[in-house]
């Protein structure tokens, strides 16, 4: 989805992916309004939020994709994943059926995706630190083994949202320039 050639300017699309409930939604209005719902209403309505951010001097825009609630019913459509350059799949720390479907969401992004695709597996709710259930070794190993960069977040007390972003939108960057 790059743009332009002498503008110089880049419109790259991030779908968001993982189980319900783990925090993709909030992650969004974390990042892009810095908006955290206690009790966010699964579907939202809204299928992405456009940020922009300056890379190298240039403006890069990112459209990111969040799921209405589809994931329920492992009903999220290819036009979700069309085009998608850039990957974020969450798990809850908190929750190890979550990581546990990692590897199915990675699969489902490869049978979707017919182009390099730059992904960060993201635990979140690292609030919770309490009751977790998810070692940070094992995220990162696990990160390891299927090539993605990892980070852990909370959309709760914005611990790295912003990074978590940042970070994929440098390399999608990176990849395309
Ligand atoms: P989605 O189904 O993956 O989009 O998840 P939501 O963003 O709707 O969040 C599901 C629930 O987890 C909501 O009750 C949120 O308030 C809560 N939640 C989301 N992110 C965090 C977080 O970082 N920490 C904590 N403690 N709760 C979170
Ligand atoms: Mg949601």
């Amino acid at each position: 989805m790059e743009e332009g050639e002498d503008g110089e300017q880049y419109l790259f699309k991030i779908v968001i992916i993982g189980d319900s409930a783990v925090g993709k939604s909030n992650l969004l209005s974390r990042y892009a309004r810095n908006e955290f719902n206690l009790h966010s209403k699964a579907t939202i309505g809204v299928e992405f939020q456009t940020q922009s951010v300056v890379i190298d001097g240039k403006e890069v825009k990112a459209q990111i994709w969040d799921t209405a609630g589809q994931e329920r019913f492992r009903a999220v459509t290819s036009a979700y994943y069309r085009g998608a350059v850039g990957a974020l799949v969450v798990y809850d720390i908190s929750r190890r059926t979550t990581f546990d479907s990692v590897p199915r969401w990675l699969q489902e992004l490869e049978t979707h995706s017919d182009t390099t695709v730059a992904k960060m597996l993201v635990g979140n709710k690292c609030d919770l630190d309490n009751i977790r259930n998810i070692s940070v070794e094992e995220g990162k190993s696990l990160a390891e083994a299927e090539g993605l960069f990892f980070i852990e977040t909370s959309a709760l007390d914005s611990t790295n949202v912003k990074k978590a972003f940042e970070i994929v939108i440098r390399e999608i960057y990176n990849n395309v320039s």
